[in-house]
C-alpha cells in the first residue's frame, strides 16, 4: 500500500532529494513550510527539481508545538523525517538560543507531536557528525564519545538523546542518522563547499576576481546529498530502530576541495583565494573522517558518488546559473 511521508525542513537541502527519492517510490509527501515574507523562493529547490506541484506544503514551524501536532493530524504520516534546524553552525554562535529553540527543542516537539498523535508512526532525526567535534577517535563510528564544539552541535545532541530516549522510554520507532557533511547543486550558498564552487563559477565567468574564506586546513567526510536521503529512507525501512553512521570514509581538506573545484575550470586557487581572520569560529571541528561499515552491513547503503564527480556537479551547476543570470537578468518579484 501507498504510504505517507511528512518531512520538516522540505525546502532545504536534504528535504527536496528526500521528498524526490520518496515520491519515486510512490509515496504522498507532506512537507511543513514555515511562513515567509518571500514565499516566492521558498519552494526554489523543489522547483529545481521539478517537484514543487508534487509534494503537499502545509503551514508549520518547528518552535510551535501545536503547529507540529495539527500538522500530523493532517498528514497521518507513516513516516516523519525530521530534518528542519537552523542548520548553519557558523550562525549558531550568533543565534544560539534559536538554534538550541528549532534545531534541539524543536526535534522534541516533533517526537512529543508524534507520541500525542501517531505513536505508530517511524520517526528519523538528522543527527550530525558535528556533535563529534573534537573528535576522541581518529574514525569516528557509532559507539564514539560525543565532544560538540558549537551551540549548533550541543543541539543537536540533544535532539540526538531526545530520539534515543523516546525509543527506549516509549518503544518508538524512532532513528538517528549521525550524517557526515554532505553537499549537491543545492546547497545553502554559505556552506564552504557551495561557497567555493559558486566563487568558482563567478570568477571564471569575469564577475569576480577573489573569494574570501576561513580556515583552509580543516578536513570534512564529503558526500552527495542524493546518495545520503537515500540512507535516511533505508533507516525507517529496518524492523528495529537505530542509530547509523552515514560517511563516505574520505577525509579532504578545505585547501584541498578549492584545488579540485578551481582546477575544473582550468582556474589555479591560489591565484584567487584569500583566507580572512573575519571567518575564524570561535571553536573549530579541525577533522571528520567517518566510518559507515553498520549501514552497509544493516542494509547495505554505501555512498556512490565520488568526491571528483560532485565537485564537477557542483561547478557546472553554480557556471549554468550565472549564465543563466547574464543571459536574461531576473525581473523583480516585487
Ligand atoms: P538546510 O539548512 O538546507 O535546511 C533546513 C530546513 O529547515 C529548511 O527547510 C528550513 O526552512 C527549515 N527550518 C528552519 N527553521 C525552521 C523552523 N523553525 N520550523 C520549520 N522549519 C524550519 O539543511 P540541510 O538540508 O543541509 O540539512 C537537513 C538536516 O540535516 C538539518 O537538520 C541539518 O542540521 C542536518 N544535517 C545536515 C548535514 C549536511 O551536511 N547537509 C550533515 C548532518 C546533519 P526555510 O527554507 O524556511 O529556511
Ligand atoms: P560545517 O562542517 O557544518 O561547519 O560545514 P561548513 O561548510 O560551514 O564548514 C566546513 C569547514 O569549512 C569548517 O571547518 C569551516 O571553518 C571551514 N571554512 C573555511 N572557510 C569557510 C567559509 O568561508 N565558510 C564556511 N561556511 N566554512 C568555511
Amino acid at each position: 500500500m501507498a504510504k505517507t511521508a511528512l518531512i520538516t525542513g522540505i525546502t532545504g537541502q536534504d528535504g527536496a532529494y528526500l521528498a524526490q527519492h520518496l515520491l519515486s517510490h510512490g509515496y504522498t509527501v507532506y512537507g511543513l513550510l514555515r511562513r515567509s515574507a518571500s514565499a516566492e523562493i521558498i519552494g526554489e529547490r523543489l522547483r529545481w527539481l521539478g517537484i514543487l506541484d508534487d509534494v503537499k506544503l502545509i503551514d508549520g514551524d518547528l518552535i510551535d508545538l501545536s503547529s507540529c501536532i495539527r500538522n500530523l493530524e493532517t498528514a497521518r504520516p507513516d513516516e516523519i523525517y525530521n530534518l528542519a534546524a537552523q542548520s548553519f553552525v557558523a550562525t549558531s554562535f550568533q543565534q544560539p538560543l534559536l538554534t538550541g529553540a528549532v534545531t534541539g527543542l524543536g526535534a522534541a516537539n516533533m517526537l512529543e507531536a508524534m507520541r500525542i498523535v501517531c505513536p505508530k508512526a517511524r520517526f528519523y532525526q538528522a543527527s550530525s557528525s558535528e556533535m563529534f567535534g573534537k573528535i576522541q577517535e581518529q574514525l569516528q563510528t557509532e559507539r564514539t564519545p560525543f565532544y560538540p564544539r558549537s551551540p549548533y552541535a550541543v543541539a543537536k545532541l540533544y535532539a540526538h538523546w531526545m530520539t534515543v530516549n523516546y525509543r527506549e522510554s516509549f518503544g518508538m520507532h524512532a532513528s538517528s542518522g549521525i550524517l557526515f557533511n554532505h553537499e549537491s547543486p543545492l546547497r545553502g550558498i554559505e556552506f564552504v563547499t557551495r561557497k567555493v564552487t559558486d566563487g568558482v563559477a563567478r570568477i571564471k565567468l569575469g564577475l569576480a576576481r577573489e573569494l574570501r574564506l576561513g580556515n583552509l586546513s580543516a578536513t570534512r567526510d564529503w558526500g552527495h546529498a542524493r546518495d545520503y536521503v537515500q540512507a535516511m529512507h533505508l533507516m525507517l525501512q529496518q524492523d528495529t530502530p537505530d542509530d547509523y553512521v552515514i560517511a563516505t570514509n574520505r577525509t579532504t581538506s578545505i585547501r584541498d576541495f578549492c584545488q579540485m573545484a578551481f582546477s575544473h575550470v582550468g582556474l589555479n586557487w591560489q591565484d584567487h583565494v584569500v583566507t580572512s581572520a573575519d571567518l575564524l569560529r570561535p571553536s573549530e571541528v579541525d577533522v571528520l573522517h567517518g566510518d559507515a561499515s553498520k549501514a552497509r552491513e544493516a542494509f547495505g547503503w554505501v555512498a556512490k558518488t565520488s568526491l571528483e564527480d560532485m565537485v564537477a556537479e557542483m561547478v557546472e551547476a553554480d557556471l549554468a546559473r550565472h549564465r543563466a543570470r547574464i543571459a536574461a537578468p531576473a525581473p523583480s518579484q516585487l
